[in-house]
């Protein structure tokens, strides 16, 4: 058979263009460039560092505030894909952000009018959410460069990031020494362990702060997803999402997650709770038996079979559905993150435990150590 010599020319083109193509989709989502990280803010060293396991999974991580870039697992057909929303560049995250996959801290979710007592010395953080503050403040964790260290351990890759806050950062008292591990084991495991030590007593609650999305990594919306959460009750809240002090049972309301259920299912309900929150933005208070890691929570997402575990040690778990995603942020490989097309499952203390002595404390002395230890287990079904 013979091929006419302008045949052969196009054949050429639609290869190199297919091949362009496909090499576009594949990488749209994984190919996170280093030196899009590559950065010295205030003197400090920011660079991006891949973590990958016997298993192919990838995390990747900058120290500019832990965050989390991007987390490959695979779905039910072994195709690897990425499942949490963030930025290609260290510059998109300076720029604005949702608290995109970072860490949080000092104090993660609300204290009621940025106010505590703590040693009869009244503080006042700043009011940076309405009259409240959130997530440690203005500078947060979130935007600090920590020191990190890649470690081997026998569980998989790790990366060790240590951070000091000074005492008065933020206006909180107290020079908190805080480390954080990220391993990415070989049993499919994001593994996140928390330590921090203080001089002054302190209040301090840290998370991690993911938008997770198992179906496509935020092109469309996380209704479908099915969640499971082991509680029995949740922590009410006012307007401006400060818990009432209740511990109210979730029977019989939109909060009952204990059977897995899509979040869509009910997340429009005709509810004062779920109105507040503009969707689901609530804690709930994890049936646990004791302080070790256990597993308090699940999310399946059907059309990629991707199951994700959820074992921590803290007492609440911030179920966050991404309601104030409004297509503002423009993401990794372009994508536009619309309403609802992210999740946060913050394992943590309570909102405003500082002002609730009933609920578990998040008060820090000089000789105590803070630890808490989350995981996020891959799987399908
Ligand atoms: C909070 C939300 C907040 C989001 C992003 C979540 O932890 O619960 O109310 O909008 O973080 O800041």
């Amino acid at each position: 058979m013979t091929i006419p010599r302008h045949g052969l020319a196009a054949l050429g083109r639609a290869l190199a263009c297919a091949l362009f193509l496909s090499n576009y989709v594949c990488s749209s989502q994984a190919e996170i460039k280093p030196d899009a990280f590559h950065r010295t803010i205030d003197g400090s060293q920011v660079d991006l560092y891949a973590l990958k396991n016997s298993n192919g999974l990838e995390a990747k991580i900058t120290n500019y505030g832990g965050i989390v870039v991007s987390l490959t697992a695979p779905d039910k057909n072994g195709k690897f894909g990425d499942v949490v929303l963030g930025y290609d560049t260290l510059n998109d995250y300076i720029g604005s952000t949702p608290y995109f996959g970072c860490l949080v801290g000092r104090y993660g979710n609300r204290i009621a009018k940025g106010r505590f007592t703590i040693g009869g010395v009244e503080y006042q953080l700043a009011q940076n959410n309405d009259s409240n503050a959130l997530h440690g403040g203005r500078r947060g964790f979130d935007k600090a460069v920590w020191q990190a260290e890649k470690v081997e351990t026998s569980d998989g890759p790790g990366l060790k990031l240590t951070y000091t806050s000074k005492d008065g950062e933020e206006d909180y008292p107290g020079t908190l020494r805080c480390t954080v591990i990220y391993t990415l084991t070989n049993k499919n495991e994001l593994k996140i362990e928390y330590s921090a030590e203080t001089d002054k007593p302190t209040f301090v609650n840290l998370t991690h702060h993911s938008y997770f999305n198992l179906k496509d990594g935020g092109a469309s919306d996380i209704l479908g997803h099915e969640l499971m959460i082991k509680a029995g009750k949740f922590t009410p809240v006012d307007k401006g999402l400060i818990p009432t002090g209740e511990l109210k049972p979730v029977a019989g309301t939109p909060f009952d997650f204990n059977k897995p259920t899509a979040i869509g299912a009910r997340v429009e309900n005709d509810d004062e709770q779920l109105k507040f929150g503009k969707g689901y933005d609530h804690n709930w208070v994890l049936d646990r038996q004791g302080k070790d890691l256990e597993l308090v929570a699940s999310l399946y997402e059907p059309t990629s079979g991707r199951f994700m575990e959820v074992l921590t040690t803290e007492p609440g778990l911030q179920f966050y559905c991404g309601n104030f995603l409004d297509g503002t942020n423009k993401g990794k490989g372009g994508t536009v993150y619309q309403h609802r097309t992210g999740l946060c499952l913050e394992t943590q203390h309570f909102p405003d435990s500082p002002n609730h002595p009933d609920f578990p404390t998040t008060e820090l002395k000089p000789d105590e150590k803070y630890t808490q230890t989350t995981v996020y287990r891959f799987s399908t079904k």
